[in-house]
């Protein structure tokens, strides 16, 4: 293990609706094992001291607390979707000192500023506002953070193009149908591929755990796991189902991988 190395710390591997569903009756929703309760999707990258996180759920406050981040040196988006976003009022108390910088594909940008103008209006000094400096990423730029470099990873999620990060030798993409040809070049000498594997039936905007295996096999990372995933799919069965060197991902998971 080195001072080089990379940490992932999975916040959240839990589908839109999270685990338990309120009100679900199913095995899953009520299981033992702790495993199978899954907030929404998010992890931090840190290197160096430098951390950045990708995504801020809505338990984004929760989250950070039960992984002890007291720190954040930017933000990344995948897309706009409600459960990708709308935790960012909870970036202000990492934000009072000096604002962060956010990254995010054009159109989810305008989305955000759309849906939280709040933010960079002039408002009556109360309580605060988080502080994001939001920037524009094309599909063809990096963004440096301290020693870690972000690369988008152009996906489709059903029809809406969004982004996957890139950052070293570590790739997540969490809501993702199909991969276009071109950014399967993006993912070459992968250490760590972490995929978005819904359940173990098809469905129209997310792989299915079948899907994601094939794009393993294709892809052919050193180690992959899964994220994303609903209460059709339990850990167990997960375990079951895939091979070796691919796991499904747990809340508060925490990977080295070598810098
Ligand atoms: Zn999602
Ligand atoms: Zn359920
Ligand atoms: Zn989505």
């Amino acid at each position: 293990m080195s001072a080089l190395d990379y940490t992932i710390r999975f916040l959240g591997t839990g589908t839109s609706i999270g685990i338990p569903v309120p009100g679900c009756p199913c095995s899953v929703c009520h299981s033992k094992d702790w495993r199978n309760h899954r907030s929404r999707s998010s992890i931090i990258i840190e290197k160096e001291g430098y951390r950045a996180l990708i995504d801020t759920t809505p338990e984004f406050r929760f989250q950070a607390l039960r992984s002890k981040i007291n720190s954040l040196d930017a933000v990344f988006w995948t897309h706009a979707h409600a459960d990708h976003l709308h935790g960012i009022d909870d970036l202000r108390g990492l934000t009072w000192n000096r604002p962060i910088p956010g990254y995010a594909n054009p159109s989810t940008t305008q989305e955000i500023h759309r849906r939280f103008d709040y933010l960079w209006k002039n408002t009556q000094r109360g309580g605060g506002k988080a502080r994001i400096n939001l920037h524009e990423v094309n599909k063809d730029q990096s963004i440096h953070v301290g020693p870690l470099e972000f690369t988008p990873l152009p996906v489709l999620h059903g029809q809406l193009p969004i982004y996957g990060w890139r950052c070293g030798p570590i790739a997540y993409i969490t809501d993702v149908s199909q991969i276009p040809t071109e950014t399967y070049e993006r993912l070459e000498n992968l250490e760590l591929l972490i995929l978005g594997a819904l359940r173990f039936k098809e469905h129209p905007t997310h792989f299915s755990v079948h899907r994601a295996l094939e794009e393993v096999k294709k892809i052919r990372p050193k180690r992959a796991y899964f994220t994303h995933i609903s209460h059709e799919a339990s850990h167990r069965e997960l375990r079951r189902r895939t091979p070796a060197h691919v796991n499904p991902a747990r809340d508060g998971l925490r990977l080295r991988v070598k810098g």
